[in-house]
């Protein structure tokens, strides 16, 4: 009987290794997966993101005045276009 127990009682605790190491696993690729969504800076990306939006100009169509990023501008001469639409009606109506 004592001889059972002691099956049972093995059973028992490699039972409980299991869980805990998969539980701990686990955790340890969540923490892994949150330090992935970091850069290499440290920073993290929605960080880098709001400062590259803090950089990047923003500028009105001379056509319609909607305000988009600069890097995105069609320009003729001085003046800067959402769109070649808008760029090709300026064009027309000077
Ligand atoms: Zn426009």
């Amino acid at each position: 009987m004592g001889k059972l127990l002691s099956w049972v009682f093995i059973g028992v605790a490699g039972w409980l290794a299991w869980r805990l190491t998969g539980l701990v696993q686990r955790k340890l690729d969540a923490a892994r997966r949150h330090d992935g969504l970091r850069s290499a800076s440290g920073e993290a990306p929605g960080a880098r993101r709001a400062s590259a939006l803090r950089d990047e100009r923003i500028v009105p169509c001379a056509h319609c005045g909607v305000h988009f990023p600069a890097s995105e501008a069609l320009g003729r001469g001085d003046r800067l276009y959402c769109c070649p639409e808008h760029r090709d009606a300026d064009r027309s109506a000077a």
